[in-house]
């Protein structure tokens, strides 16, 4: 609660001055060096036994730095500070006993009460009054035209220690705020990225299957480096067609159809390594490229698929023709490996279906 007849004796400005004060962010954060030095300072320099840097907040005076007196606070009614807020300039009472504005403060230096007492106003550039530096002793004395000089002086140094603070905490408020901006910039930017990366992959795949698609094919065929890493070494290349699969549709329905192209494709992702490259190419048809394998493995991972698909539990039997052909970079271009390959599956068809040949005309 306010005290209201301290408010009420200062002018409309008592607001305003407590706003600026709590722009300082000073009241009840612990000594620090620089305050406690001005006190010791003033203390030295009045030739008093006590001194303090006091703030004056709604209630209470507040003292930032204290030597010689036995409170950290008083409440406002009783701090004689207050007087300093109303006359906005350094008091100095020589006898506190003979005071006529007041009682006897209730500080006490050591077991003796203040007996004078002396304070020079804490400034700001727009014209509160924060507080004040101030000096007591338990004896009646008087300040020379110097130490009040010097009390004033070191108050306003006071001031200049509470805006370089104060300028300390913006700046470190500003970089903290210029952190947070950059950190939400960053998660936005990666945020965009992985949606992009997202419509990429999207775009790549084949909706069905979850394949790569024609378009991912093409793509690649057109990626020197791609090619490159593909051939190195020796490559082949698998191709999948489901047998009959008009038939399934016309049968089975359209729906059970799909089910089983994703059901092959599921096949064939779990027959071959993550190296390797399997796209969707028809509706029916499947590819597979395999880096760095040889015609013997390449056929092997054919017969496995071939294999897996006529063991898959469907409502009805599917089986694929399969036809592999080597690769060699030396000897010929991918759309050459890729007619023989189709060469070989047209054969696998035409021999019957359900069944993989491995094409055997580039060595002959
Ligand atoms: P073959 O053994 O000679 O390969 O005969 P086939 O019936 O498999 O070959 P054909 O090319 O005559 O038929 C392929 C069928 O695949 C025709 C088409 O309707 C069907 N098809 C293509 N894409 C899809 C698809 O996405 N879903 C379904 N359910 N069917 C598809
Ligand atoms: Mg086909
Ligand atoms: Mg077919």
């Amino acid at each position: 609660m306010p005290s209201d007849s301290n408010v009420q004796a200062l002018d409309g400005r008592e607001p305003a001055r407590l706003a600026a004060l709590a722009r300082y962010a000073i009241l009840d954060t612990p000594p620090e060096q620089a305050f406690d030095d001005i006190a010791r300072l003033a203390m030295m320099v009045c030739g008093t036994q006590a001194a303090a840097v006091a703030l004056v907040d709604r209630d209470r005076a507040w003292f930032k730095a204290a030597i010689g007196v036995d409170a950290r606070e008083l409440p406002r009614s009783q701090a004689i500070s207050e007087r300093i807020l109303r006359t906005r300039a350094t008091v100095v009472i020589s006898e506190m006993l003979a005071d006529p504005r007041g009682a006897a403060s209730p500080l006490h230096i050591g077991e003796r009460p203040v007996r004078s007492f002396a304070g020079a106003p804490l400034l700001t550039a727009d014209d509160h009054v924060l507080g004040a530096v101030c000096v007591a002793d338990d004896a009646p004395r008087t300040l020379s035209a110097l130490q009040r000089e010097g009390l004033e002086v070191l108050a306003r140094q006071a001031m200049q220690l509470l805006e370089l603070r104060r300028y300390a905490m913006d700046q470190r408020r500003q970089l903290d705020e210029r952190d947070a901006t950059a950190q939400r910039v960053e998660r936005a930017h990666a945020e965009l990225e992985a949606q992009h990366a997202r419509l990429l992959d999207t775009a790549r795949r084949d909706q069905l299957t979850g394949l790569l698609n024609r378009n991912a094919l093409a793509q690649l065929l057109q990626d020197p480096d791609q090619v490159q890493r593909l051939q190195s070494s020796g490559y082949c290349l698998i191709l999948i067609d489901v047998d009959h699969f008009k038939q399934v549709n016309d049968r089975h329905g359209h729906l059970l159809g799909d089910r089983a192209l994703r059901a092959v494709a599921d096949v064939v992702s779990a027959s071959v390594r993550e190296t390797d490259v399997a796209v969707r190419y028809g509706g029916e048809e499947f590819l597979v490229a395999l880096p760095r394998t040889d015609l013997a493995h390449a056929t092997e991972i054919a017969h496995r698929i071939r294999e897996r698909v006529e063991a898959t539990a469907l409502p009805f039997v599917l089986t694929v023709s399969i036809g592999v052909a080597p690769g060699d970079p030396e000897l010929d271009r991918p759309e050459q490996v890729f007619d023989r390959a189709d060469q070989a599956l047209y054969r696998a068809k035409a021999s019957g279906r359900n069944r993989v040949v491995v094409d055997d005309t580039l060595r002959v």
